[in-house]
Order: structure tokens, then sequence, then C-alpha cells
């Protein structure tokens, strides 16, 4: 075995024991495939006021151009399934908000994984990224073998469906890399019939703009009107297109305390949620992505919902 093949067994190994569910690797060079693919989605303006997915298009599709010297680009899953769900007659939250800010769990693990590769491999360095807009996510991890990208543009694995964050650590060490898998979706519509927007324009491409995740977390002004109806009831992001993947039965719950949620989140019921302090939304919410709307977001969003 040589160095890379030593180097990339003991970083795998080390995932598994940190909690991630797989872990693959890829030479840091450009996404030559996925430069086009981008190129034409910001064109079609599928970005709406995410007006920052515009920004470092360069550096976006060449990690070398966002972490200098950088050589390899090392991919993460770590399942956020839940064991347990909102009651039926409530507001829906996707679950991937449901514990504690994914950000801090994950960027926690990776520093603890640089430190492993520091300690027994030598002096490397690296970036963490976790959902960050520079780094194309999901394309690096189909690239290194983790999944391949499904007609709802998520992450998707035979084994494990599609429950699950996506991590990045960048470093300057040369590594053996994997090979992309291939795309089990066939004949499959589910996601692109049942999705309540019509988000899903085409086979493998969701505009940003109409998907109920940007209107309910990223937009910052009035839903627009002709989304009045449209939502299903949700109030933090959408779930729709995973929870009909043929997949996503294969889910397993996660087993990270860190991402259980407040008892309250499962319990409430709409009527709850319609007289929800500010008071109650702290301390439901204390460590939550959900944060991220602030009260008046999710006010505006329950009563868009009303
Ligand atoms: S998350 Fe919801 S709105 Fe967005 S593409 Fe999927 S089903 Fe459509
Ligand atoms: S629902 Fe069907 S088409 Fe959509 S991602 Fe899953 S397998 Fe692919």
């Amino acid at each position: 075995m040589n160095n890379a093949q030593n180097y990339s067994k003991l970083i795998k190994e080390e995932a598994k024991r940190l909690g991630f569910l797989s872990c693959g690797i890829s030479k840091a060079e450009f996404l030559e495939i996925e430069a086009p693919r981008l190129e034409r989605w910001l064109n079609n303006n599928n970005q709406g006021s995410m007006s920052y997915m515009e920004n470092h298009f360069d550096k976006r599709l060449d990690p070398t151009k966002l972490v200098p010297d950088s050589k390899s680009v090392i991919s993460l899953l770590l399942n956020y399934y839940p064991s347990e769900f909102q009651t039926e007659d409530s507001y829906k939250i996707s679950k991937y908000a449901y514990g504690k800010d994914y950000h801090e769990v994950i960027k926690a693990k990776l520093k603890e994984l640089h430190y492993f590769i520091e300690t027994e491999i030598g002096d490397v360095s690296g970036r963490a990224f976790v959902d960050s807009a520079p780094v194309l996510d999901k394309a690096w991890a189909a690239k290194s073998g983790l999944g391949w990208i499904g007609k709802h543009s998520n992450l998707l694995t035979q084994k494990v469906g599609s429950f699950y964050f996506i991590a990045e650590l960048i470093i300057d060490l040369e590594l053996e890399y994997d090979y992309a898998t291939t795309d089990h979706c066939g004949t499959c519509t589910a996601c692109i019939d049942a999705c309540p927007t019509e988000a899903i324009t085409e086979p493998y491409v969701v505009d940003g703009s109409k998907c109920i995740s940007y209107f309910t977390i990223e937009l910052k002004d009035q839903l627009p009107i002709e989304m009045r109806g449209k939502l299903e009831d949700w109030m933090f992001g959408c779930d729709v297109c995973q929870d009909v993947c043929p997949w996503n039965k294969f889910s397993k719950p996660h087993y990270e305390p860190l991402f259980n949620p407040n008892p309250e989140l499962l319990n409430f019921t709409k009527k709850d949620w319609e007289e929800i302090t500010e008071d109650v939304f702290k301390k439901v919410f204390q460590k939550s992505a959900v944060k991220r709307t602030k009260f008046a977001g999710l006010q505006r969003n329950i009563n868009f919902l009303k």
C-alpha cells in the first residue's frame, strides 16, 4: 500500500469513528462537468434573491482557487434522519432542523478529523466547509462515490436515501481518489410529481426561486400571494421531494444526541405554533438552525399558512 492509499484508509476509518455515515475523496481540481450546469442555473435566475450563489463563480468550481495548494477534497455525510417526528396536526419543520444547528456539530467533528490527520500523518493544512456557498458539496460527494445526484437535486444513496448533511475538508495532501457511482433514479418521477410548487422544472433541475425552502427561509420579503395554499403546512423548509423518494425507505435514524429535538417541537400543535411567543421561540429553538428565520420570519410563515 502506498502512502496515499494508507492515508486515505486512516482518514476513512477515523471519519467512521467520528460518526460520519461515509467518507469519499476526490482530487482537488476544476469541476468540468458542473461548470456549464451552474452557469445555466444562474443564467435562468434559479437562485432568486439568493445572490450569494452568484459570487465566487471561479472559486466554487475550483477548490485550488478557494484553498491555495489544496490537493484533495474529503467529502463526508452525517445522518440526521430522526427517530421521532412532529405530531400530525402541526405546521412542519424540515427534519434537518429538528436538533442543534448542524453547522456547529459538524464543524466540531471536522476539526477533530483535521487534528487526527495532523497527529497521524503530519503537517497538513486545510479548511473545513459545512453547507457553505463557495463549495458545491453535492457535486464533490457524487464525484467521490458517496451517491448520485437525484432528479430532486439532492445527493442520494441506495443504502440510506438522502437525509444527511454533506461537509468537506479540503487539504493540501495527496490521497487515493474514489470514483463516482451510477444513477439509480431510472424512470421514477415521484419527486417531480409531488413537489407542491412545481419547483423541479425538469429532471435534475430545481428552480431555487420556486422552492418552499427558499420561501420559508431565504426570502426576506413578503411571501408571494400566488403561493397561498401551496405550501402544504411547511413553516421552515420542505421535505416533500425527499419523503416521497423510494430510496428513503432505507433511511435509518441517526444516533447523534445533539440532533435530538426539544420535545416541545414534536408536540406543538398548529394552535401552539400560532400562539408562540418570542420567549418560547427562543427556548424551543435555542440552538437550532430554525433561529435563522428569527421569530418574525417564523411568524410570517405561520400567518401565511393559517
Ligand atoms: S424541497 Fe419541496 S418545494 Fe423544494 S423542490 Fe423539494 S418538494 Fe419542491
Ligand atoms: S423520487 Fe425518484 S426520481 Fe426523485 S430522486 Fe428519488 S428516485 Fe430519483
